[in-house]
């Protein structure tokens, strides 16, 4: 059976495409056949965070119906494949959103997961993508305004019926105002399923065209990335977070604030 989820969270730059580019190389290690697609299609980076931003097909060609969408798979040296989308303004003539469901569709059973990487906002990009899964996955950051983007987008999918895989909460730096992971379940009443920290080393790994999870394992940015995809496999995952100790400092602000 081919899960079909898309990465989606209402807010642009919490990290959407780190999580799908990370993700898909982690389910791959797991043993997983995986097809990451970028449906971001106005600005589409997933093949610069894998390398494959000058393809001679891509899925602006499929969606225009210009070629198959075989012709715009490519096979990623870490065991997964990718659908970039077109780095070309000029291809976004004649793209039509609404077709990839059914352009997805032929990709039904070729794979085990498909993982959509998702426009920001609730627009029409984003809702194709939600239209063509069938479960989300919501990538927030720890302040308010993602929070509150993102219970909008929770908010459609139950809409929609598609299932809430769970929630990534990204770039966390553990500083007293940002949210915790209590409020954020409790503000979108959805499971948090990893916290992935701040971490200055994955600009490096995107400069670099190279997943986070390969490069540097031994992260706690790449072992949160794991526990997804280990979440989304039903395997046990050991690793315990450390917890977070906060200064006088912080702990007296947190009580002032609250
Ligand atoms: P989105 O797809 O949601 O717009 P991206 O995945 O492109 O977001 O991430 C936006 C930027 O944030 C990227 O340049 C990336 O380097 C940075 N980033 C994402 N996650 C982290 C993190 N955990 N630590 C540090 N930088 C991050
Ligand atoms: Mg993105």
């Amino acid at each position: 059976m081919t899960r079909v989820i898309a990465i989606i969270g209402g807010k642009g730059g919490v990290g959407k495409t780190t999580v799908t580019s990370n993700l898909a190389t982690s389910l791959a290690k797991l043993g997983n056949e995986v097809i990451a697609i970028d449906a971001n299609l106005t600005t589409p980076n997933l093949g610069l965070h894998l390398g494959y931003h000058l393809t001679p097909r891509n899925l602006h060609d499929v969606l225009k119906g210009e070629t198959r969408i075989r012709n715009a798979i490519y096979a990623h040296p870490l065991g997964f494949k990718v659908i970039p989308g077109s780095m070309n303004i000029n291809d976004l003539e004649g793209v039509d959103a609404d077709r990839l469901p059914e352009v997805a569709l032929n990709l039904i059973g070729k794979s085990d997961f498909i993982l959509l990487d998702s426009a920001a906002g609730l627009g029409r990009e984003a809702m194709s993508a939600m239209t063509t899964a069938d479960e989300i996955l919501v990538v927030t950051n720890p302040d308010l305004p993602s929070v509150a983007d993102a219970l909008k987008v929770v908010g459609m999918a139950k809409k929609r019926k598609k299932k809430v895989a769970g929630v990534v909460v990204n770039r966390i730096q553990s500083k007293w105002h940002e949210l915790k992971r209590e409020e954020i379940e409790e503000m979108l009443s959805a499971p948090v399923i990893a916290e992935i920290p701040e971490d200055k080393n994955l600009p490096m790994s995107i400069k670099l065209k190279i997943p986070m999870v390969h490069l540097l394992p031994e992260s706690e940015a790449s072992i949160e990335i794991n526990r997804i995809a280990h979440h989304l496999t039903d395997k046990t995952f050991t690793y315990k977070k450390p917890e977070k100790r906060y200064n006088l400092v912080h702990r007296l602000a947190r009580w002032l604030s609250s």
